[in-house]
């Protein structure tokens, strides 16, 4: 990039959130840029998995934000031109204990309210429709319309479909400095020349604080790192993804009994998706490690020995590779989506676990923030405002191309 260019908004981040935030504004018709310090899905989109998932919200609000996000992935199939190795068989939360098992059927009852496709099966009929699931597990809530995918892949298709409607996509380009005329945002500098813009979208999961920083805005998003182990292939040993409830509590730093003390310290709880290689993806821990994303041996066996509880074929089972990436988590663990009181300058991060499962919803809401417009869903509960670190940020409707 030798010359001075320009563009109508910059997005910063080729990851999940960027790279669907850039295919919404190109759609959209906005002349967008996207720039990429790396490749796409550079950053904690390819150290993840790929649930994209409505299992961890109790109905409400958030419930129906991640329901409406999930259809839009229906839609991304047909136009997406990648195939992103959409699967939607369904994923099933796993009950372990009788306590457990009262809240989640209360959770059955809720979702069912709000129009979900739930099947609770017991024992006997999760036994068998997985003939390999271990004797401590008494009960499955099984959300049909969640889905898995590969969030590589995903990445590349929102980038090439940014990039079919008119999207520039810059990779292997650092932002090194947010630039601002009379208040409001007026360009990018970058390691390889200056982008002049009016609209700055940070989509940079854990490296949206430091983005921020450089324009006075505090953006509350920490690295909450987590471990996946991939296994050689194979066959027959599950029809479809799974997680244990004590996700849900893990998520919300609860502490659980009948965990060992490592499952506890590394929160460490049961997920698993067979992949389209053949191999099986199984997590997954979570805890606070600053930006370390070195896979730790005590963490992999704990991850390793709680999969064991749920499916114990899986200690038969070679061990292919290991990785560790972190969640950009915010105080409150919801996403922030929001204009900030710098006019031009928007934030579309802070995912923590569901970064795959609202990219596109993100992506949409984004192009209406920038555009100006009133977003088709409420998303108002993810302002920069709620935590009170800046000055109010510019309403949406006052923030015009
Ligand atoms: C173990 C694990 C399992 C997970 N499983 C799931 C799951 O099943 N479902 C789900 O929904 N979510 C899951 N997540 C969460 C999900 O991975 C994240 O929320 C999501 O990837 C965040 O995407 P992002 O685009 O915000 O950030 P990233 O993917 O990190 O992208 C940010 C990008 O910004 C770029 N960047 C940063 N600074 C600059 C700069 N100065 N200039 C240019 N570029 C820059 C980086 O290189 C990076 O590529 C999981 C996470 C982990 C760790």
């Amino acid at each position: 990039m030798s010359s001075k260019r320009s563009a109508e908004a910059v997005v910063i981040g080729g990851g999940a959130v960027g790279t669907a935030v850039a295919c919404y504004l190109a759609m959209d018709g906005v002349d967008v840029t996207v720039v990429e310090r790396g490749e796409f899905a550079w950053g904690t989109s390819r150290r993840c998995e790929g649930h994209v998932v409505t299992y961890d919200t109790p109905p409400g609000d958030f419930s129906l934000f991640c329901k409406t996000g999930q259809d839009l992935f229906y839609e991304a199939q047909d136009f997406l031109p990648v195939d992103f190795e959409f699967t939607p068989e369904g994923i099933g939360l796993l009950v372990d204990n009788e306590d457990h098992l009262e809240i989640v059927k209360q959770n059955f009852e809720g979702k069912k309210a709000e129009g979900y496709d739930v099947t609770l099966w017991d024992r006997d009929e999760l036994r068998h429709r997985e003939r390999n699931i271990g004797d401590n597990v008494i009960a499955c809530l099984n959300f049909n319309n969640d889905c898995t995918l590969n969030p590589m892949r995903l990445c590349f298709g929102l980038a090439k479909h940014a990039e079919e409607n008119g999207a520039t996509i810059l990779p292997r380009t650092q932002v090194t400095k947010l630039l601002t005329e009379n208040g409001r945002v007026s360009g990018v500098e970058t390691d390889q020349g200056i982008i002049a813009t009016k609209n700055v979208i940070l989509s940079s999961g854990v490296w949206t604080p430091s983005l921020g920083a450089m324009l006075g805005v505090q953006i509350p998003i920490r690295p909450r790192q987590g471990h996946i182990l991939v296994t050689e292939r194979v066959s027959g040993l599950l029809s479809k993804a799974y997680v244990e409830y004590g996700y849900l509590l893990t998520k919300h730093g609860v502490t659980r009994e009948n965990v060992t003390p490592d499952m506890d310290k590394f929160g460490v709880a049961f997920v698993i998706e067979p992949s389209s290689a053949g191999t099986v993806l199984v997590g997954s821990s979570r805890r606070f490690a600053g930006m370390d994303i070195r896979p730790h041996p005590a963490v992999m066996r704990a991850v390793a020995e709680r999969g064991t509880h749920f499916f114990p074929s899986l200690s038969d089972m070679r061990l292919l590779r290991c990785y560790a990436g972190v969640r950009p988590a915010s105080p409150d663990e919801l996403p922030i989506i929001s204009s900030t009181h710098i006019p031009g300058l928007f934030v579309g991060a802070g995912h923590e676990g569901l970064g795959i499962s609202l990219c596109l919803i993100t992506g949409k809401i984004m192009s209406e923030l920038v555009r100006g417009e009133t977003p088709f869903i409420d998303a108002s509960y993810m302002s920069i405002d709620r935590f009170g670190f800046n000055p109010p940020a510019v309403p949406a409707g006052e923030t015009t191309l």
